[in-house]
């Protein structure tokens, strides 16, 4: 049975936390606003926001006219209290950035693997930690900031990731089979990690920052290569028994349908990702094609890649009748996606993301929600926003980052004495 002294730390501690998310997510505030939003008594957010101010953990930054009352201060996340490292883990590049507590970016180091990624559609796990440790190695040195300031490293990766200490990921896109990068991280760093699917980081990022912001009931889609999703129920990240929800690129929309990279067939990714995209169209633009060769022209790839290719395609549709029928099938297909995603999960606000889905979203947003609505039923429909991302593609190392702002907000940062009984071991459970 807990004992008394336990009950009221477990309760200064659970006040604390919801004291510090308001002022992270909605500062500056007055202690009044804090008091209202995190339903606290004037006494308790009055003590409270003296020790968190005692502590550093936040900063008064400015007093609120109160029409000839007394001023109120005015508080916020303190930037200086300590910093965070997000990490994306791309398909053959690294990003590192380094932010304090205000989320401004302090410093950023960018790598790639100069491992022939492209021959083998893998990626070597060693080679992957190996850039990832020396980014934040390069961040930590770039900002001149003390290590032990760090609060975590917070690091996206391509692919599922398993609830467990080692953070083991499971990536087909980039030929991860059960990999710890978790484990492997900690034996090369020693601060705390955090490994999370860059989907859900993104998701994350959104709904603190972006379109997401100020709901509890969003799903965020990201349209790349692959098709990801973030759902957050009642204000949390949806994430099933083993870590892996929200793979909604899988689900079957036509059965017996286009073979998928995963292997099965009919799934939406085979009809709405940027690679069935671009092979719809050469299907169809297969006789033109030859038509060029025959002419002596070479209708060669795309100087920009698949992404360069499918954003000239979305931006020609309206002079290109192939690119117009590609895209009205995109459409379709998307918007049975999406109707499903408000049938199922009845949805605020669907948030469309990923360098696709903005892409997509400037000019086909109207048709997108057209072909949802005519899939969804009336109900969900009615109460869902359907809407562009806001925060753009780098904001998955930004997502990385809300990991270890996450565990210190829901701690309640935990006060210096107290932390210091936190052993590196404690912190360093991976948040999956
Ligand atoms: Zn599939």
């Amino acid at each position: 049975m807990p004992s008394h002294t336990t009950t009221v730390r477990d309760l200064r501690r659970s006040n604390r936390s919801r004291a510090l998310w308001r002022v992270f997510l909605d500062g500056p505030l007055t202690r009044q606003e804090i008091g209202a939003d995190a339903g606290l008594s004037p006494a308790t957010v009055s003590n409270l926001v003296a020790d968190l101010l005692a502590e550093g953990v936040i900063a008064e930054v400015g007093l609120e006219d109160s029409n000839g009352g007394r001023p109120r201060g005015l508080l916020q996340a303190n930037p200086e209290y300590g910093y965070v490292i997000g990490v994306d883990v791309g398909e053959s590049a690294f990003l590192v950035e380094l932010f304090d507590l205000g989320l401004t970016m302090r410093a950023r180091h960018l790598s790639a693997t100069d491992m022939p990624v492209a021959e083998t559609s893998a990626l070597d796990p060693h080679d992957a930690v190996t850039h990832v440790a020396n980014g934040i190695r390069s961040v930590i040195a770039q900002a001149e900031v003390d290590e032990r300031s760090i609060l975590g490293v917070g690091v996206a990766v391509p692919g599922l990731v398993t609830r467990t200490e080692d953070a083991v990921v499971h990536g087909q896109s980039v030929g991860w089979d059960a990999v710890p990068v978790g484990a492997m991280l900690k034996d090369t760093i020693d601060l705390p990690v955090f490994v999370d699917n860059g989907a859900k980081t993104l998701g994350q990022a959104e709904q603190w920052f972006g379109a997401a912001r100020g709901t509890d009931h969003a799903i965020i889609v990201l349209l790349g290569t692959g098709l990801g999703t973030c759902i957050i129920s009642n204000g949390e990240v949806y994430r099933g028994a083993m870590g892996s929800a929200g793979e909604w690129g899988h689900t079957t929309v036509v059965v017996g349908g286009r073979r998928c990279r995963c292997g099965a067939n009919g799934c939406l990714e085979a009809y709405v990702g940027a690679g069935a995209i671009a092979a719809r169209y050469a299907e169809l633009k297969r006789d033109e094609e030859t038509q060029c060769l025959r002419e002596g022209r070479t209708p060669g790839l795309h100087p920009g890649g698949l992404e360069g290719m499918v954003t000239a395609l979305i931006s020609s549709r309206e002079r290109d009748p192939i690119a117009a029928e590609v895209l009205d099938e995109v459409v379709t297909y998307l918007g049975a996606g999406i109707a499903n995603l408000v049938n199922l999960f009845n949805p605020e606000r669907v948030v469309v993301g990923g360098w696709l889905g903005r892409a997509l979203s400037d000019p086909l947003l109207p048709a997108i929600r057209e072909a949802a609505k005519s899939n969804a039923l009336r109900l969900p429909y009615s109460g869902v926003q359907i809407v562009k991302a806001e925060l753009g593609q780098d904001a998955v190392a930004l997502g990385g980052a809300t990991l270890p702002i996450a565990r210190l907000l829901n701690t309640g940062a935990a006060a210096p004495s107290a932390a210091a009984g936190l052993t590196r071991r404690h912190f360093s459970r991976t948040l999956v």
